[in-house]
């Protein structure tokens, strides 16, 4: 496996580390359009952040399958706020090849918006793991559904996924079929 090192933003030279690089390079320009709607004062305040406590390795963002909870957990935030990491497996089942349905695109902004969220609470100064991590992870979810990304496709899939021992591939396939024509 090769490590390919790609950009994660068009306005700040944060590196983003892939393997899949043609995989990774749809995730990167997901993360972009994603970006692009989240509010101004937050992407602000989210470089400030970066620019302000980077050290030249910190901040990055990973996209692969050899961080430890990327087989159960779609992203993680790390290093107070300066390192985010996706799960390749999780993003190929939601934007794999042959898949033309939108909604599971929103389902993977939706994640992506969600630990930008938890960056967002770093730069804000919030201690790690907030109050109590339920706390924590009902904010992050709060500010990315105050930021437009829609969750309800996203529950759906984690709700089959969890029942099917965290298999996304399975979950995006049954979510896909249940859905039908109509999306
Ligand atoms: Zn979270």
């Amino acid at each position: 496996m090769t490590c390919h090192r790609l950009l994660l933003l068009a306005d700040m030279n944060v590196p983003l580390h892939v393997w899949d690089r043609e995989l990774g390079l749809r995730f990167r320009n997901l993360f972009r359009s994603c970006w692009d709607r989240v509010p101004a004062d937050v992407r602000q305040a989210v470089l400030f952040f970066w620019g302000s406590k980077g050290d030249g390795v910190l901040p990055r963002a990973e996209f692969s399958d050899v961080w430890g909870d990327s087989h159960c957990s779609c992203g993680q935030v790390r290093y107070s706020g300066l390192e985010m990491r996706f799960s390749e497996s999780a993003f190929r089942a939601l934007l794999g090849p042959g898949r033309t349905q939108v909604n599971t695109v929103e389902a993977a902004a939706f994640v992506i918006a969600h630990e930008l969220a938890h960056v967002y609470q770093k730069a804000l100064g919030f201690r790690p793991g907030g109050i109590n991590e339920a706390d924590n992870e009902a904010e992050a979810d709060e500010f990315a559904t105050s930021w437009g990304f829609d969750d309800s496709l996203f529950r759906a899939i984690q709700l089959v996924a969890q029942e099917h021992g965290d298999d996304f591939e399975y979950a995006c396939k049954t979510i896909n079929s249940l859905g039908g024509e109509s999306s």
